[in-house]
């Protein structure tokens, strides 16, 4: 374990790079303990700009932008994984950044993922790298139709990732290959699996490990629509997921919060899709069913500040609200009957523009049982819609 070094504390500032929802819930939790933040994302108007003190406007690849942000900053955090591993090294040499390098260059590329998962002996999907057509032909006769192709780096929400279903499909795939210009890729089998599971794990300067009860998700096409907790599974794999969880947060050296995605397989046992040393989407329903949330868990974490517990007050369960239809300016409707469900919470994240699939916002409701928590929060979310004109 390391020897923990003095807790950072309020009113120190915290930058957070990245802007998004998360970003934008990350400065909330910080606010309440009494931090500053300062958020470093190309859009001036990002979400996390409500909560911001500062926003410090480029890209996340942007060197000397992270540094101006650093230079007013006690510590900093990254609200996506795909920040780039330069910029990191940059600030560390400058200031403390949690979770560290470790944990970014582990996590930012697929194939550096693979390869370390592998090095401790945590059980994948079958997969290939794939650079060059033949790669991907000789991955193909070799895992088995149907494939689903990855890009290594860069890909969330089912963006950068195909399925090919079956040798016609390879015809396209090898087009779109070629037009990724060598661009690393990865080939995984496609399972059936039963359930994709997520847990959530904090772990302290001191190397002290919090991790949450097992969520179950579902994604449609690639973008999380749906967690609850805690995830109908046996006991037996609930146990297993968070041995997985707790093992991978000490191997990867977090300081913070990570998010450990997995398939349930049909025998009961758990393959690892991707981690993220992150708050994540499949986290939201900490914000009220956990004692303490997954964000002011990272914040405690990155601080130095002891961590809370990580148990449930009750069952819960998360609906995403999706954009609908074609850009415009974003206006909520039915917000009245939705709120009026019991146990509901609304979380808006004030995008200005509202399209087909953006992440807007989401319904978290609690519960006895995660069926009557899942059931009031797709209730809720039945109810709302995005007004057509938009807001004027
Ligand atoms: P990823 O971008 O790898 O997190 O994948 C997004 C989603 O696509 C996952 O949460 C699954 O629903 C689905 N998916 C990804 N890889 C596979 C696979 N090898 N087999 C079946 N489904 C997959």
């Amino acid at each position: 374990m390391a020897s923990p070094t003095a807790p950072i504390l309020p009113p120190a500032t915290i930058g957070i790079l990245g802007g998004g929802q998360l970003g934008r819930m990350l400065g909330l939790a910080a606010r309440e303990l009494g931090y500053r933040i300062i958020v470093l994302d190309p859009d001036p108007a990002c979400p996390a700009a409500a909560v911001a003190d500062r926003v410090e406007v480029g890209g996340y690849e942007d060197v000397a932008g992270a540094l101006r942000l650093a230079a007013d900053c006690a510590v900093m955090t990254y609200e996506l994984e795909h920040v780039s591993a330069v910029v990191v090294e940059a600030l560390e040499a400058v200031r403390p950044v949690r979770p560290g390098l470790t944990a970014l260059r582990v996590t930012q590329d697929r194939l550096a993922e693979r390869a370390f998962l592998e090095a401790n002996d945590v059980p994948l999907v079958p997969w290939r790298a794939v650079h060059t057509v033949d790669d991907l032909r000789v991955a193909a006769a070799e895992l088995g139709f149907p494939i689903r192709l990855k890009a290594a780096t860069g890909g969330y929400d089912g963006r950068s990732q195909f399925r090919i279903a079956d040798n016609t499909a390879m015809i396209g795939a090898i087009a779109r290959l070629n037009a990724h210009h060598g661009q690393s890729l990865l080939a995984e089998h496609e399972v059936a699996f039963v359930a994709e599971l997520s847990v959530i794990v904090a772990r302290g300067e001191d190397g002290t490990i919090a991790p949450y009860p097992v969520g179950r998700n579902r994604h449609d096409e690639g973008i999380l629509v749906e967690s609850a907790a805690p995830a109908p599974v046996d006991a037996s794999v609930a146990v297993a997921a968070t041995a997985l969880a707790t093992r991978l947060a000490a191997a990867v050296e977090l300081v913070g919060v990570m998010t450990i995605e997995l398939f349930l397989m049909p025998d009961g046992t758990l393959v690892v899709n991707e981690l993220a040393p992150r708050v994540h989407n499949s986290g939201h329903w900490t914000i009220e069913a956990a004692i303490t949330s997954q964000f002011e868990q990272h914040i405690r974490a990155i601080c130095g500040l002891p961590l809370g517990r990580a148990t449930l007050r009750a069952a819960a369960a998360t609906v995403n609200l999706l954009g609908t239809g074609p850009r415009r300016p974003a206006l909520l409707e039915g917000l009245d009957a939705a709120l009026a469900i019991d146990d509901v919470h609304l979380h808006v994240y004030d995008k200005h523009e509202v399209f087909e699939r953006r992440k807007m916002g989401h319904v978290t409701a609690t519960g006895p049982t995660v069926d009557l928590a899942l059931g009031r929060a797709l209730a809720a979310h039945a109810l709302l819609r995005w007004s057509e004109e938009g807001r004027g």
